[in-house]
């Protein structure tokens, strides 16, 4: 494993933003992991890991410590005889790539998290989900490395605390490096289109029992039609979360604006849809500032000019929580890691 000395980091995210990591290695392995984080922790460093950098936005000064990027790659599909697959999928693996191999495989599960950017030992870190489904449903358990005491460790679904775009990992910031994460998908399942808008897809293609590929399809189809390709993009996709509210608050909202979306949460808040708000409510869909602006399509994901700087993204998000505020009453919550800013 070679570290490397003030490499630019910004290649290395979807926003394409940021200055020089102080030291930067790329690791391949368990072994090399542990040696990385022991280099950091010798030199008292800051260290971060980094999968396809699709969820973070680094400071135009760069990062004084050191970015580990995770590629342990791996996986491993086993038929225990009951209704389901256990699949082993190391954190370095594309996504992307694992999802189709799933659907390929005909595993239920993960089919509408189709077309999401990052890489697998990323996916537990923000729970990530989308139509309708959540990573964390479908994860028995993870092999992390505990920064703490440097050991390996499992931690089972439970010692996770999966929500909604939350996890352990977030509260106990650098602690834990995914390695590893055990899914569980269905060989016989049910797909789920319960989500209103690939709900919607189906009913007018006329197609009442779509089958796991075609629902594949329409999450890639949907997508495509209303968020921005990262490829050709600067984006790190949604930058906030939806927030969740009081009955009562969402009550007094609805007076004011009778078309606003919410969804009832298991603990009886309500979700309610930011990008509506945004659009709708603080006219900012599509808003421009210098080089930032919200997405033409989706008013929730921020989309940046080339040479736009981070500062110019935290004041352009600053400028809509201000909005959100001031109009709603509700604090908006980043879903993007920008703690390096
Ligand atoms: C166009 C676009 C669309 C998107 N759509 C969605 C969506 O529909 N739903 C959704 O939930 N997200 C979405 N995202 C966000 C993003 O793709 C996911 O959060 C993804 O899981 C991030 O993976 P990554 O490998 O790029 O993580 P990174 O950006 O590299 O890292 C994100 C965070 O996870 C930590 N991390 C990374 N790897 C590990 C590891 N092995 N162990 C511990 N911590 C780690 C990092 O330190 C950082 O804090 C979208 C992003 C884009 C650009």
């Amino acid at each position: 494993m070679k570290i490397q000395e003030n490499v630019p980091i910004a290649p290395y995210t979807t926003f394409r933003i940021g200055g020089p990591a102080r030291f930067f290695c790329t690791v391949s392995s368990e072994d090399e992991l542990v040696e990385a984080v022991r280099f950091a922790k010798e030199k008292s460093l800051r260290f971060i890991v980094l999968g396809g950098g699709s969820n973070v936005l680094f400071s135009d000064q760069g990062f004084s410590g050191l970015i580990i990027k995770n590629e342990i790659m791996g996986k491993t599909f086993t038929d225990d005889g009951t209704l389901y697959s256990v699949i082993d999928a190391n954190a370095g693996e594309d996504w992307e790539e694992f999802v189709a191999e799933t659907v390929e495989k005909d595993l239920f599960g993960i089919e509408n998290l189709s077309s999401i950017p990052g890489k697998v030992g990323a996916a537990p870190v923000q729970n990530i989900g989308a139509y309708g489904a959540e990573v964390g449903n479908v994860i028995e358990s993870l092999r992390v490395l505990d920064t703490k005491t440097m050991k390996f460790i499992d931690l089972s679904f439970v010692d996770c605390k999966f929500s909604y775009r939350d996890s352990i990992f977030k509260h106990e910031k650098g602690r834990y490096i995914v390695t590893k994460v055990r899914f569980r998908l269905c060989k016989q399942g049910d797909v789920n289109i319960e989500y209103k808008e690939l709900g919607k897809y189906f009913i007018d293609k006329h197609i009442s029992k779509p089958s796991l590929k075609e629902v594949r399809n329409a999450v890639i189809e949907i997508r495509k039609n209303k968020l921005p390709d990262w490829k050709v993009w600067r984006t790190a996709g949604s930058f906030f979360k939806n927030p969740i509210i009081t009955g009562d608050k969402f009550a007094e909202l609805k007076k004011i604006y009778p078309d606003l979306p919410g969804y009832t949460e298991p603990d009886g808040r309500i979700k309610v849809s930011l990008g509506w708000i945004l659009d709708k409510v603080c006219d900012a869909k599509g808003l421009t500032i210098g080089n930032v602006s919200t997405y033409e399509k989706q008013a929730l994901v921020l989309v940046a000019k080339p040479g736009a700087t981070a500062s110019e993204v935290v004041a352009f998000s600053n400028e809509l929580m201000h909005r959100v505020k001031e109009k709603t009453g509700i604090e908006i919550e980043g879903e993007v890691d920008w703690a390096f800013v």
